[in-house]
């Protein structure tokens, strides 16, 4: 919508499309009756033969969000999405992150969705209809294979390598923290492949089937967020050793011309992947919140229920602001790349936004987590509520894809580039009186005159 001040006409709009909006309603209520209620049940999941009964429950579910045409709405039209763009696919996934498998019954869960994309955008054609095309139709699981013991925040000191034998690629090395690999069909690996003075320019993404002969996956590795994983189940995090993995040369992502394209590659798939995380933790913030208003109406002590402490007023005060500060700057990322993209631009133009809303996102949550935890007393550090384990959750989001201190020293070098150095300061005001006076010389001569 466009707004008209004056012969301007403006666009600066917070209201959703009505149509659009329906279909959020519907995935509101969706979430909320059909998918949360299987939370509970969890522990039942686990076995493979759980694991069948989750599939027949879902699939008629995946049915439904593919009659509602909004199964893979994260793709391009042709690649079979929906073409929604980052701003109605930031408020579907506010809704989906409610619920930790919210997002796989809208084909839509990391990281399959990721490389899904990935390939999408930068794989050939070949690519797409062998790996792409069955992630969509959720045949097979995928994961994301870059981070390294030795090696993650800067990713130029990744050491696995791959090398050319002919026809094929000859890959060596150690990843950790490659999620979902244990229950996957296949890695999307980031290899060292050259040797070029920028070092952003010797990485590429090569496809590894992951029952490939060398690749050995150790173990999922148990986490914070799942203590108890065992290897195999999803949602793990696995150790692998690539020791002489021979795929196919074709396999590398996006054919020749993919060579030493892996770090473009990655941004791609990164960026609006992190408008998804950050309206998914707004989703979780947003539930704890909810906890929190419901137990400041409900808890009676020391003379009045605890919504009349002005403690806890602040908390609520607080946590709203952070929330909304924290969806306004995700929403208008999301913007911005929409923007860019309509213009034939690339997303890293929107890598202040991208990265503020990645550490933002991830301490508001934290905190409106915390928040919750403690106003529910004892009950909020039990297994009885769901809040200790979103807080445990909350707490890899300000590590993974990128730690919260690498996303803040990309803001500041971006801004930094808006300044320039000043010695004296710009407002030093001696300096800036000597250069009034002389600005205005001739009006201070005559008041002069006539004072
Ligand atoms: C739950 C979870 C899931 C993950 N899933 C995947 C996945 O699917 N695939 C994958 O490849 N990886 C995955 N990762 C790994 C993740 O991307 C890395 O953990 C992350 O990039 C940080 O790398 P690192 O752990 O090696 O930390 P390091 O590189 O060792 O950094 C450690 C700390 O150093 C500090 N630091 C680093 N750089 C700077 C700097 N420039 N200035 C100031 N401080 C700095 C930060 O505090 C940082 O947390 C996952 C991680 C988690 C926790």
């Amino acid at each position: 919508m466009a707004a008209t001040i004056g012969v301007c006409a403006m666009a600066w709009d917070f209201e959703t499309e009505p149509d659009f909006e329906a279909k959020l309603e519907w995935m509101r209520q969706f979430v909320r009756e059909e998918i949360i209620p299987l939370e509970t049940l969890a522990d039942r999941w686990r076995s493979a033969e759980g694991r069948a009964v989750f599939r027949q429950i879902t699939d008629p579910l995946k049915d439904e969000v593919r009659r509602q045409g909004l199964w893979a709405a994260h793709l391009p039209p042709d690649m079979g999405g929906q073409g929604f763009g980052q701003v109605k696919l930031g408020l579907m996934h506010e809704i989906l992150g409610q619920c930790a498998y919210a997002p796989s019954v809208f084909g839509n869960q990391a990281p399959d969705s990721g490389n899904a994309e990935l390939i999408a955008v930068g794989g050939t054609d070949a690519q797409r209809e062998q790996w792409m095309q069955p992630l969509l139709d959720g045949k097979v699981r995928s994961s994301f294979s870059m981070t390294e013991p030795g090696a993650g925040a800067d990713p130029t000191l990744l050491k696995t390598v791959a090398v050319r034998d002919g026809g094929e690629w000859v890959i060596n090395g150690h990843k950790w923290f490659s999620s979902n690999a244990s229950i996957s069909d296949f890695l999307v690996v980031m290899v060292k492949t050259g040797d070029h003075d920028k070092p952003y320019k010797n990485f590429s993404m090569i496809i590894v089937p992951t029952a490939t002969p060398g690749v050995a996956i150790l173990r999922d590795v148990p986490t914070m967020g799942e203590p108890d994983h065992r290897t195999g189940e999803p949602g793990g995090h696995a150790e692998i050793l690539y020791r002489d993995v021979r795929v196919p040369f074709d396999n590398i992502v996006g054919g020749e011309a993919g060579i030493g394209q892996g770090f473009a590659l990655a941004q791609k798939r990164l960026g609006p992947g992190r408008i998804h995380h950050a309206m998914r933790w707004l989703g979780q913030s947003r539930r704890a919140f909810d906890m929190l208003c419901e137990r400041a109406l409900t808890r009676y002590t020391h003379g009045s229920i605890l919504a009349e402490k002005q403690m806890v007023q602040d908390w609520i005060a607080e946590s709203y602001a952070e929330m909304q500060a924290a969806r306004l700057l995700t929403l208008q990322a999301a913007w911005k790349m929409d923007q860019l993209h309509a213009a034939g631009k690339h997303y890293s133009d929107a890598r202040v936004e991208i990265g503020v809303i990645k550490f933002w996102g991830a301490r508001v949550m934290y905190n409106v987590i915390d928040r919750a935890i403690q106003i529910h007393g004892s009950l909020g550090y039990t297994t009885d509520l769901p809040l200790e384990s979103m807080y445990r959750a909350a707490r890899a989001a300000r590590i993974y894809d990128g730690p919260d201190e690498v996303h803040k020293v990309t803001v500041a070098r971006q801004i930094l580039k808006g300044y320039r150095p000043s010695d004296p300061p710009v407002e030093h005001i001696p300096t800036r009186r000597a250069a009034a006076l002389e600005k205005y010389a001739g009006y201070l001569d005559e008041l002069a005159i006539t004072s």
